[in-house]
């Protein structure tokens, strides 16, 4: 037999593409992508980065590698970035450069599973990223749920969310998305982050945030900023993964950052020689182009103001698209309450419908998404929003 006739099927990576490629409908949407798209519905090279890449290839560097924790200019510039030019934190972080959020995801996940002096357990909303749950389960954690989204009125169920942190043990891992919550859209507001930083505090309970989206999601980097910025300003020592897929639009060049913010100089010291002895055997050092276009811009002020007027265009063509969503569908004299619609922030949005709504969406309609009802608002266009309230109008009522 052969060697691998034990390796049984896996399911398939459920792929929207797949099914939006098949169909000959000229008019057809895909609002399955997790990438920005512009309002002729083209992937988006930001200006900025194409700028910063002719620099850095005109600077005929060498290809040798970065150190284990990568481009050192990218990583400090990073770190400002989420935790602010001011902030207490970045004279005691220990930071490694990563392969984009998910990499930063794995690498915290690997520390807490060796370290993290409480159960090797992490809880994360219901629902999340659907990778969460992959990523720390293969790097040696129990995932548990913590309430999160209320269906019933497509928003957070904010009761539920403090009533699981209160319910947790005392020292428990939280994974937070840190804005622009994916799958459902769903942020809390400042307000009740500070409430739930007040309950994580009482608990004694230790904070990781997944800042995929930082200036995506409100177009401003500090606005998004705010609950890591105010756990840390309140005295929480927590863990970061950043990902410049989206804010830069860098997606197949795999730029992030992992980073945990440490009690002082000498643990920072420790902390950081133990993120190297987990990055070293998984991929030795990570990928240096597009850690340079992402330093060069966040160390030029020039090309940083571009870029900051960049990511608020994105986030902005977004934000428009939700709001011509929701007039749409009321002009067709729709009923429903479609303020989750605008609520919501960030590249997708819940839309509260069910997966057999889904499914006549696609046979139907030649609209192409999740099952759960999410859509991706960066594939909706000044062009396809009407059709697409129609359609939805047709489903839904
Ligand atoms: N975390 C969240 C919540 C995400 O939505 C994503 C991407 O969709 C990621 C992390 C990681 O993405 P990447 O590895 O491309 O940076």
């Amino acid at each position: 037999a052969s060697t691998w006739a034990n390796v049984p099927q896996g399911p398939p990576d459920v792929c929207i593409t797949e099914a939006f490629k098949a169909d000959k409908f000229p008019q057809k949407i895909n609002l399955g992508v997790g990438a920005y798209r512009d309002d002729q519905g083209k992937p988006y090279v930001l200006p900025s980065v194409l700028k910063a890449e002719s620099a850095v290839i005109a600077a005929l560097m060498n290809k040798e590698y970065a150190g284990i924790t990568g481009v050192p200019e990218f990583t400090k510039a990073a770190a400002i970035l989420a935790y602010g030019a001011d902030s207490s934190a970045l004279d005691r972080l220990a930071i490694t450069q990563s392969i984009s959020g998910t990499g930063a995801l794995r690498i915290g996940g690997a520390f807490l599973a060796r370290f993290f002096p409480g159960a090797k357990t992490i809880y994360i909303p219901q629902p999340s990223w659907a990778n969460h749950a992959a990523v720390f389960k293969d790097a040696g954690l129990t995932v548990e749920k913590y309430a999160y989204y209320n269906k019933d009125t497509i928003g957070l169920d904010f009761e539920g969310m403090l009533a699981d942190i209160n319910a947790a043990p005392n020292g428990s891992a939280f994974l937070f998305h840190a804005c622009a919550h994916n799958p459902t859209g769903v942020d809390p507001t400042p307000d009740q982050w500070r409430q739930i930083e007040a309950a994580v505090k009482a608990k004694g309970h230790f904070s990781f945030f997944d800042m995929a989206y930082q200036g995506f999601a409100s177009g401003d980097i500090h606005q998004d900023a705010f609950a890591v910025r105010h756990f840390v300003a309140q005295g929480h020592n927590v863990a970061l993964a950043q990902s410049f897929a989206k804010n830069m639009g860098l997606y197949g060049e795999r730029i992030g950052a992992f980073s945990l913010v440490c009690a002082d100089k000498a643990e920072q010291k420790r902390v950081d020689s133990q993120v190297k002895i987990i990055v070293r055997p998984l991929y030795s050092n990570p990928p240096i182009h597009g850690a340079r276009i992402a330093s060069l811009i966040l160390n030029t002020p020039a090309l940083y103001e571009e870029w900051l007027l960049e990511v608020k265009e994105m986030a902005d063509r977004i934000i428009t698209m939700r709001a011509a969503l929701k007039a749409n569908l009321e002009k067709l004299g729709s009923k429903h309450d479609w303020s989750h619609i605008t609520s919501q922030i960030g590249m997708f949005a819940y839309t509260g419908l069910t997966p057999e709504q889904m499914d006549q969406l696609a046979k139907e309609h030649s609209v192409y998404a999740t099952r759960d009802g999410r859509i991706s608002v960066a594939g909706i266009t000044s062009e396809n929003v009407g059709r697409l309230a129609e359609a939805i109008f047709k489903v839904k009522g």
